[in-house]
Order: structure tokens, then C-alpha cells, then sequence
């Protein structure tokens, strides 16, 4: 039997997971998909968001700014790209110049450190690319950007390094609490354990439901967007969002870490807890919007789109507390925007709440916070990328060409604790795949190099879910 079970590998699941390493505990990490961050958090906007926006009092108004300030300490424990390049709020009119006085205000109450308001002249010298219709904007420079599965995968490496056990392709389907344990059923038999963490993003709600009565309700809220090529990634060199107005939020303009450009996202409130599709409708919309911002976005230049799924809850404040009907059993849901900014310090505030119920536990006195760090050959000097070609001769050779991956870094990322077992995992870590010809020339070559290090048949790598298959059988047989 397990101390603890963790429900759902996205980023609140791993922060919690890790953060229960530090104790001496039995832990098991379960997601329902083939790999870590398979859900919300593998789409998003990537944005550590500075914390002005949440409302002061609520629970999303408390950790936002908390878990900003906490992510230098861990990104560099766990060698994870993060920049902390600011935001800019923008304002074309007296209207939204008033909305981005009250969201100042909001700061204020927040303690947001370092805000300022700019004139039309300041927003122009810091980003001349921007519409020459904007009148001033807020500038909060604490905000930052990252990469949200990169970091999930990391966390839940350095979770599995100090002990805890991580079942992928587990699905949770039902639950019971029986005297002082739970028995959770999955489709791979029955697990025990005598405390849980429901972390299970959109479908937090019915994993609640199995141990109780319904007390909230999740609304997947669908948000789309463009990415673009790099050649485009520094038309921007702040995360620029809209002023929210009466008609909505607008979309954002932003770099991401690893320097292309994202736009987006709309919302769409839906029924369907799997409906990441994207509509030219919706990207029409986003690029429509985003020409409030700068009307120099060349859309010739977008490499993808892709959708994410919000976890909107029907209490409009992030769920995480213990349950009134099963103790011992921690929901830690709705965890919408600011949910990956935030995700240090929820992991933290829901530990607290496991502390007072456990209060005899002891301390992991092996508990180590880094994790091997990962080498990016391309960031590398010529002479330690000789150095380490001499050491393994793998890292001389280039698998993914758009963006100069060697198939030394991919065999690491396979061979990690949370590592990758699919193309689009391989993707995630290590970025073949991620360029412009979208894994068209690598992706055979990712197969191969998979289907060897995990000694499986070819046939059964997939794309990403057990569904995504890429090759049947052989069509030229010697
Ligand atoms: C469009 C959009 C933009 C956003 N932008 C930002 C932003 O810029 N900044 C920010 O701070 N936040 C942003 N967010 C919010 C952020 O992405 C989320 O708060 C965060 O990713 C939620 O993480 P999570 O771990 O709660 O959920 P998830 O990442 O969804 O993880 C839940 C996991 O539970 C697993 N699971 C579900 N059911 C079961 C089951 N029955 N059995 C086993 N496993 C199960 C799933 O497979 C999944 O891996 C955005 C969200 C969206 C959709």
C-alpha cells in the first residue's frame, strides 16, 4: 500500500509529487496518458504571469504572485529554460486605459513588485513593433515565460529520482474509502493508498465524485492558437496582453522560451473533455484580435496551432482543500489561469493541508532537489561540443534538423526516470519535431531511435495516445 496517491501528472500533480518526496513517504504519481503533462499542461500560454490580475482575497490572488517568486529556485534546480521577460498590458483607448489603472490598483493590493504605468513613448521605446494606436499600457516586469511541460517533465524526474513511482497509462475509474485507506480502481487493477491528491485537471470534478457528494463542477473552456517560426520569435520582446474590456480579454502576443512567437488564445466554454481540435473559425478570430496589438505579424509565417483545455470551476476560485466527505482525500482543482504560475505555491499551500492532517511526518533525509542537468548541444561551445562528441559519438549526429537536435539528447530524454515513450514525448523534452517541417523529415528517425532504446517493435511507437499509430505493417517485404 501506498502513503500517497497522486491523481493526474500535469504540473500540479508533479509540483505536489515532488514537494512529497522531501518526506519519507510511499508515493505513487498516476495519469490515465502515455506520458507526464499530457493534459492542460502541455497547452497553454506558457506564462508565468506577474499576479495583478487575480482578485485580492481569493485563493488565485494568493498563490499567483507566491508561486511567480518561486520559480527561479526551481527552474534552476531543475535546469529548466525560464525568462522572466515581463508583461505589458496595453490600452488603445481611455476606456482600457482605465482598465489598466484598475488592474494597477489590483496589483497594488497583490503586492506585485515593480509595476509601472507607461506613457505612449515608454511602450514605444521598449517595443517599437507595437500598434501605433496604443496609449499606454501597464508594465509588470516580474512576469516571465516558460516551458510548462518541460518543467512538469522535470518535476516528475526528479520526483521518480527520489523514490516516487509514476504508473502512465493508468486510468482511474473508480474509488473507495475503506476504513483508513482508499482502493482505487484503473485499468491496471486496483491500487492502494491512505491518502490522495486529486489532481486531475478537467476531470477533477469526477474523480471528486467518486469518494462524495458533487460539490463543484469543471467547464473544459477551450482556448486556440498560432504558433509561429522563429524568424519572427523577437517582433516582440515582452509577453503583450490586450486590456481586458466589456467584449472580453483579447488575445495575447508573446515570445516563448525557446523564441517563437504564440498568439492567442479565444475561449469557448464546451461539453466535450477531449476537444483539442482546431477551427479556422477560432484562428481567423485570434488573428483578427491580435491586429489591436501589431498589425506585423506575417501569419505566412505560423509553423502550427494547437488548442488547450481551461479547467473552469463552477466556484470561479481554485478548489484545494481537503473533502468534507472522505478525509484524507485533497482535491487540488479548477486549477484554471493562473494555475501553472501559481503551481510552487498550490503545491505548497495543498502540502500544508496534508501536514496538519499527518502531522507525525519525517523528513527524506536523501531528498535531492537537482536533477542531472540536460545538455542542449546547440547552446553549447565548439570546443565542449568536441568534448562531448569524444565522450559519446551520438551527440554528433543531427536528428532533427529544423532545430539542430542530436540523437545523443534524444536517447538521454528516453532514458530518464518520466522518460519519453512516444514521438510527441521526445518532442516535448528535447524539441525534434518542434521546427518548421513539424517532424517531417525526423519523426521516422525519432521511431527508430525509440522503438531501439525501448526494444519495442516499431509498429508500436506511437504519435501520442495508444490511438496514434503510425505504422501498421510493412508494405515492401524482402
Ligand atoms: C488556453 C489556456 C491558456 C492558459 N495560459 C496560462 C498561462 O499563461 N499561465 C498560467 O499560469 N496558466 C495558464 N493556463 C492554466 C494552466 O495551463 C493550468 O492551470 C495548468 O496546466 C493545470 O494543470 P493541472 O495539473 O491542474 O491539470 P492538467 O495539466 O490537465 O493535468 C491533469 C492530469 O490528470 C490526468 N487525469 C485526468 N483524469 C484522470 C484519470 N481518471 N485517471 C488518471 N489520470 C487522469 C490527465 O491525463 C492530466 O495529465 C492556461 C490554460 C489554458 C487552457
Amino acid at each position: 500500500m501506498y502513503d500517497v496517491a497522486v491523481i493526474g501528472a500535469g504540473i500540479a500533480g508533479t509540483f505536489i509529487a515532488r514537494e512529497l518526496t522531501k518526506y519519507d513517504l510511499k508515493i505513487v504519481l498516476i495519469d490515465k496518458d502515455t506520458d507526464i503533462s499530457n493534459g492542460t499542461t502541455k497547452a497553454n500560454s506558457a506564462i508565468v504571469h506577474a499576479g495583478y490580475d487575480a482578485k485580492d482575497g481569493t485563493l488565485k490572488g494568493l498563490l499567483n504572485a507566491k508561486g511567480n517568486a518561486m520559480y527561479d529556485k526551481v527552474c534552476t534546480e531543475l535546469d529548466v529554460p525560464f525568462k522572466r521577460i515581463g508583461s505589458f498590458v496595453i490600452a488603445t483607448n481611455e476606456e482600457e486605459m482605465e482598465s489598466v489603472r484598475d488592474l494597477y490598483e489590483r496589483g497594488i493590493k497583490n503586492n506585485i513588485p515593480n509595476m509601472k504605468i507607461l506613457t505612449e513613448e515608454e511602450v514605444k521605446e521598449m517595443e517599437p513593433n507595437l500598434s501605433k494606436d496604443i496609449i499606454g499600457a501597464l508594465y509588470a516586469p516580474t512576469a516571465g515565460i516558460v516551458s510548462p511541460w518541460e518543467l512538469s517533465v522535470a518535476l516528475a524526474e526528479n520526483a521518480g529520482d527520489n523514490g516516487c513511482e509514476i504508473r502512465l497509462e493508468t486510468e482511474v475509474t473508480d474509488m473507495k474509502k475503506e476504513d483508513d485507506k482508499f482502493v482505487i480502481d484503473t485499468n491496471h487493477g486496483e491500487i492502494e493508498a491512505k491518502y490522495i491528491f486529486n489532481c486531475a485537471g478537467v476531470y477533477a470534478d469526477k474523480i471528486n465524485e467518486m469518494v462524495g457528494e458533487k460539490t463543484f463542477e469543471i467547464v473544459p473552456t477551450r482556448g486556440q492558437y498560432n504558433i509561429l517560426d522563429k524568424s519572427v520569435g523577437s517582433l516582440v520582446n515582452h509577453v503583450i496582453f490586450q486590456a481586458p474590456t466589456k467584449s472580453g480579454k483579447g488575445v495575447l502576443v508573446a515570445p516563448t522560451v525557446h523564441g517563437n512567437l504564440l498568439v492567442g488564445p479565444d475561449a469557448e466554454g464546451l461539453d466535450d473533455r477531449e476537444a483539442l481540435e482546431t477551427t479556422s473559425e477560432r484562428i481567423g478570430f485570434i488573428r483578427e484580435k491580435s491586429r489591436k496589438t501589431t498589425d506585423k505579424i506575417d501569419f505566412r509565417k505560423t509553423i502550427t496551432s494547437f488548442s488547450g483545455l481551461r479547467a473552469k470551476p463552477s466556484t470561479g476560485d481554485f478548489i484545494i482543500e481537503e473533502s468534507k466527505d472522505a478525509s484524507g482525500f485533497i482535491n487540488v482543482a479548477g486549477i484554471e489561469s493562473p494555475g501553472l504560475s501559481a503551481a510552487p505555491a498550490i503545491a505548497e499551500y495543498a502540502i500544508d493541508i496534508f501536514r496538519n492532517i499527518n502531522t507525525d511526518l519525517k523528513d527524506n533525509e536523501n531528498f535531492n532537489p537537482t536533477r542531472k542537468p540536460v545538455i542542449r548541444f546547440m547552446e553549447l561551445s565548439d570546443e565542449e561540443k568536441a568534448e562531448i562528441i569524444k565522450k559519446d559519438s551520438r551527440y554528433g549526429t543531427i536528428i532533427c534538423r529544423c532545430e539542430n537536435i542530436t540523437e545523443g539528447e534524444i536517447v538521454d530524454c528516453i532514458n530518464r526516470n518520466a522518460g519519453g515513450k512516444t514521438v510527441d514525448a521526445i518532442k516535448r523534452r528535447v524539441r525534434p519535431g518542434m521546427g518548421r517541417c513539424q517532424g517531417g523529415f525526423c519523426g521516422p528517425r525519432v521511431m527508430e531511435i525509440l522503438a531501439r532504446e525501448l526494444k519495442e517493435d516499431i509498429k508500436n511507437i506511437v504519435k501520442d495516445s495508444r490511438k496514434s499509430y503510425i505504422l501498421t505493417e510493412e508494405t515492401k517485404q524482402a
